[in-house]
């Protein structure tokens, strides 16, 4: 069981939360589908520090992003500034 530290509700359990994949960058709606596939459907598994994206469901509705470190399930300081509406 994780405990997740929401930037407005403060720690709570995983259940809370779904999980909305690797915080990064998307490409422009016009870009090629190649890309599009690369970024929908690739994905590393990297050991080690990771910056993921969570949407607290049970709590305040609103995406943040979280550094994990994928072997020790550390948690870093959430990132609010990941809140523009969509994942
Ligand atoms: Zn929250």
């Amino acid at each position: 069981m994780l405990l997740i530290p929401c930037p407005w509700c403060g720690e709570r359990d995983e259940s809370e939360f779904s999980y909305g994949g690797t915080a990064r960058s998307l490409p422009p709606l016009d870009a090629d589908p190649a890309e599009w596939e690369r970024v929908l459907y690739v994905h590393d598994n990297p050991k080690g520090w990771h910056d993921d994206l969570w949407f607290h469901g049970f709590g305040c509705q609103r995406w943040f992003a979280l550094r994990r470190h994928t072997v020790t399930q550390e948690i870093g300081e959430p990132d609010a500034a990941a809140d523009d509406g969509a994942p």
